[in-house]
Order: structure tokens, then C-alpha cells, then sequence
């Protein structure tokens, strides 16, 4: 499950980088950036790459008050409370972008432990979850559990960590049940699997959609304006308007 669409021919490179890669997982963890300073200063986030499928997993927090949200706590749950814990911050929430088990493999454990509620996604990712047991087992991940989310997302909802707000958009295509988080004010969208710097999201997965997909990223993502800075579920982070002009699944 790379995620990204790519030649047939291509993926097993692929995939085969990304477990190379996983042997290495000892060194120092990627910090990307914290949110730009042109943004407002209060609101913050870190991001990290997590299980085999080298999956961006983000922190993303409220400085006003130190909660933060999990996105996609995929899995190394060590890693994930670490970082959390080096930067002062009280997990809330578990915010779910789509339940591919690289980005919901550690929720159940993370849940129960630490008592989070789990917000999202969409309830269409249903039978994702569902077969989640499934899913490490075909994947090579550890043993991961379903679990009931508290609160499924709709296109529309808001997500709110202490005094932040982002907007959730219902992003179907990878999954029916794919959602983004968007933060206006900060100009960051959280986009899961829906759109990478040079690619997009599978869509040869169960309940895949292409058509939905595009129409997705063409009239939730790019209204959202050209600088927006979107974190990709795997791989770097870029910008929707240079994806909107180069990326040759969507430009036109
Ligand atoms: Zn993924
Ligand atoms: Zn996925």
C-alpha cells in the first residue's frame, strides 16, 4: 500500500525504499518545519514519518494552551508520545484523515491508553476499519485492532484543539471516507493520501474512485488558494498551487 499513484511497473521500488528505509528508523527523526512565521504564531505542528510505509504522522497543537491532536497515528506509538512529550503538550485527540492501516494502525492502542477520543473520518473508511486485523497482517504491520471512532466527520465539520480550528473536507476517491483537515488562517491542510508533491492518491484500492478523486482535490483543494501548504501523507510537503500547475495527474 504505497498510496501513491504511480506505474504499475514502479511500485515495487517503491515500496522496497520505503522498508529499506524502515531499517534506519533508529536515526534522529525527521522535524519538518514548524508552521510558517507568516502564520499566526500560536499554532504549531510537527510531523513525522512512522511504520514501514513511511507515513507522515502529525502533532498538531495550540501553543495557548499546549492540546494538541494526533493525525494519523499510524503506528510506533513510542515515537509518537515522545515527541509529543519533548515539546510540553497534552494529547486530546486522534484525528483521522482515512483508516488505511499506515494512518489508523496505532489508534485503538493509542486511544485506550492514553483515554483520546477518536474523531474521523468519514463514515464511509467503515469496512477499512473493519479490516484493520486484516490489513497488518497482509501489510506486515504489527497486530492493529478495529475500533469505533466517537465521532465520524462529514464534509463541512469543524475540528477544534484549545483555541484552533481547522475545517474538515470530505475527500473521497482513495478511500470514500477520506477526509483533510484545512486551517485557513494558517494556510496548512492535512490531506492523508488525496495528494502528494508529483502524485496522487491510489485508487485501485477497494472503493477506490478516480474520478472522485480528482473532482476532490479540483473543487475542495484548490479553492483552498494557491499558497496553501498541504502535508501529504507520505513524502514532502508542497504547495496546492504548484501541484495544481506541475502535478501531471491534475494539472490541466
Ligand atoms: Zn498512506
Ligand atoms: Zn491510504
Amino acid at each position: 500500500m504505497t498510496d501513491r499513484s504511480q506505474p504499475v511497473a514502479a511500485t515495487a521500488v517503491v515500496l522496497s525504499q520505503a522498508l529499506q528505509s524502515t531499517q534506519s528508523c533508529e536515526a534522529p527523526p525527521q522535524h519538518l518545519p514548524f508552521w510558517s512565521t507568516q502564520s499566526r504564531k500560536n499554532r504549531h505542528r510537527v510531523t513525522k514519518q512512522h511504520t514501514p510505509f513511511q507515513q507522515n504522522c502529525s502533532i498538531v497543537w495550540c501553543d495557548a494552551t499546549g492540546e494538541a491532536a494526533v493525525i494519523d497515528p499510524g503506528g510506533e506509538l513510542p515515537r509518537l508520545l515522545g515527541a509529543a512529550d519533548e515539546r510540553g503538550l497534552h494529547l486530546k485527540a486522534i484525528w483521522l484523515t482515512h483508516a488505511h492501516i499506515d494512518h489508523a494502525g496505532g489508534t485503538a492502542q493509542l486511544a485506550s491508553e492514553q483515554g483520546l477520543p477518536i474523531i474521523g473520518p468519514h463514515v464511509g473508511d467503515q469496512f477499512w476499519i473493519d479490516g484493520l486485523a486484516q490489513q497488518s497482517r497482509m501489510f506486515g504491520f504489527p497486530p492493529a485492532q478495529p475500533f469505533t471512532p466517537d465521532c465520524w466527520l462529514e464534509d463541512g465539520d469543524t475540528v477544534q484543539i484549545g483555541q484552533e480550528m481547522l475545517a474538515v473536507r470530505h475527500c473521497p476517491g482513495h478511500t470514500p471516507g477520506h477526509v483533510v483537515f484545512h486551517s485557513a488562517a494558517a494556510q496548512r491542510v492535512f490531506v492523508g493520501d488525496v495528494l502528494f508533491a508529483g502524485s496522487i492518491g491510489r485508487t485501485d484500492f477497494p472503493g477506490g474512485n478516480h474520478a472522485q478523486l480528482l473532482d476532490a482535490i479540483r473543487t475542495r483543494l484548490w479553492p483552498m488558494g494557491d499558497d496553501t501548504v498541504f502535508i501529504p501523507g507520505h513524502g514532502p510537503e508542497s504547495t496546492l498551487g504548484h501541484e495544481r500547475r506541475t502535478n501531471p495527474y491534475v494539472a490541466r
